[in-house]
């Protein structure tokens, strides 16, 4: 596929890739867009130009400043909607039309693509579930139910925010070390994870679970993912139902939903189950994703420093399972719902997806550009963190998602 737009041969948003994000130009009216290279195709524009035929009815859908009634239109619409796109980007020549159809997507405001309703985070990764489990319960690093179920819990919609929001650090109840009565203040432990987000895009009738081997036609698109913790919070809060306040001040998901059709070229098997999972969680063929992440802070002003690089292929239960689980005891899920993976950790010290396990609990400062270090983030920190699949001279990324604290 050749297309008569000049792309930077290592843009994330190629012509494979078509991403759905909602953008405003600078007139402040959000609408929705697809990224392609430094342009956005603007949809609205695009329908009345009569790409899509029922000019009317598109224009007015792609006017809307969320994405949820256009998924909710299911993949034969979403999917044509992306083709029609693709076939116009690669016309022989330059249509007439083209200045009038794309914005510049390097001076573009993006918002949060979705109303999202609910938002669960799981706790996919062995790695990650491990290396936590041994600086919280050294004797006892991973649960027993670990194996058996993907572990996860209802996190809080409201405060999902879209890249480049402020991140205001929080305040909370911490137990200083060795006490017995808690102090409440600004958290000292704050720290990011690097995780995966799928966008529910069909909905299922409470009370009817979604089998594992048709779980992906109820994913729309992927995003990255910004799990933002307060570790002093977290610890003291945790017992016994889980992650609460240190987690719920904010979450940052990238700008653009990259449909899981674009990631076709780039699914790989998932690694292998031991125990094998119950039937309902039994899965085939490549239900991972081999998608290249890394994580780089950035001290106020001065340069970035690459701190981690993983690969979602290391998650030990895939979307399809999480989905399954999610909604074997009948729970229904809705378009625009957001499902995050959990730290995806890799195998080696450099590929851990927090602060909490690169600088193990604390004792081993991280060293940033500048000579300086971190164990967690201090006020002015930028974390970034970005995602990309690459094969073939095919590229299809996520871009960024970054954050700054406050
Ligand atoms: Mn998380």
């Amino acid at each position: 596929m050749t297309t008569w737009l000049s792309i930077p041969a290592d843009s994330d948003f190629s012509v494979h890739n078509l991403p759905f994000g909602i953008f405003d130009p600078g007139d402040g009216l959000p609408r929705a867009g697809i990224a392609i290279g430094d342009h956005i195709v603007d949809l609205a524009a695009a329908a009345e130009a009569g790409l899509f035929g029922k000019r009317r009815f598109f224009k007015k859908l792609f006017e809307q400043p969320l994405l949820n009634d256009f998924i909710a239109l299911g993949k034969p619409v979403t999917n044509r909607i992306r083709r029609k796109v693709q076939d116009w980007l690669c016309l022989a020549q330059r249509p007439d039309n083209a200045t009038r159809l794309l914005a510049d997507r390097r001076s573009a405001r993006m918002h949060l693509p979705v109303r999202i309703g609910d938002y669960t985070d799981f706790y996919s990764s062995i790695e990650h579930a491990t290396n936590v489990g041994k600086m919280f319960r050294p004797d006892n690093p991973l649960l027993p139910n670990w194996r058996w179920l993907p572990v996860g819990y209802h996190g809080r919609a409201s405060s999902v925010v879209v890249s480049g929001t402020p991140v205001r650090r929080p305040h909370g109840q911490l137990l200083p070390k060795g006490q017995e009565i808690p102090v409440f203040g600004a958290s000292k432990q704050l720290d990011f994870e690097l995780e995966m987000a799928f966008v529910i895009g069909k909905e299922n009738p409470l009370g009817e679970p979604i089998p594992v081997d048709r779980a992906e036609e109820y994913i729309f698109g992927l995003l990255l993912f910004n799990d933002w913790s307060a570790r002093d919070i977290q610890r003291w809060e945790y017992v016994p139902l889980g992650p609460f306040l240190g987690k719920n001040f904010a979450s940052s998901v990238s700008p653009w939903i990259v449909p899981l059709e674009a990631l076709k070229a780039f699914r790989v098997k998932g690694p292998k189950q031991t125990p094998p999972p119950l039937d309902y969680l039994k899965g085939s063929g490549a239900s991972n994703c081999d998608i290249q992440l890394e994580v780089a802070i950035r001290s106020g002003q001065g340069s970035e420093t690459v701190v981690c690089r993983s690969n979602m292929r290391y998650l030990y239960w895939s979307m399809a399972q999480q989905l399954a689980h999610h909604t074997v005891n009948g729970c229904n899920v809705r378009v625009g719902d957001l499902m995050a993976s959990g730290t995806i950790s890799g195998p080696t010290p450099g590929s851990y997806g927090s602060m909490l396990e690169l600088s193990w609990g604390g004792q081993e400062p991280i060293p940033l550009a500048g000579g300086t270090t971190r164990t967690f983030l201090e006020d002015g920190d930028s974390v970034i963190m970005r995602a990309w699949s690459e094969k073939d001279g095919q590229r299809v990324g996520f871009g960024e998602v970054f954050g700054t604290i406050f």
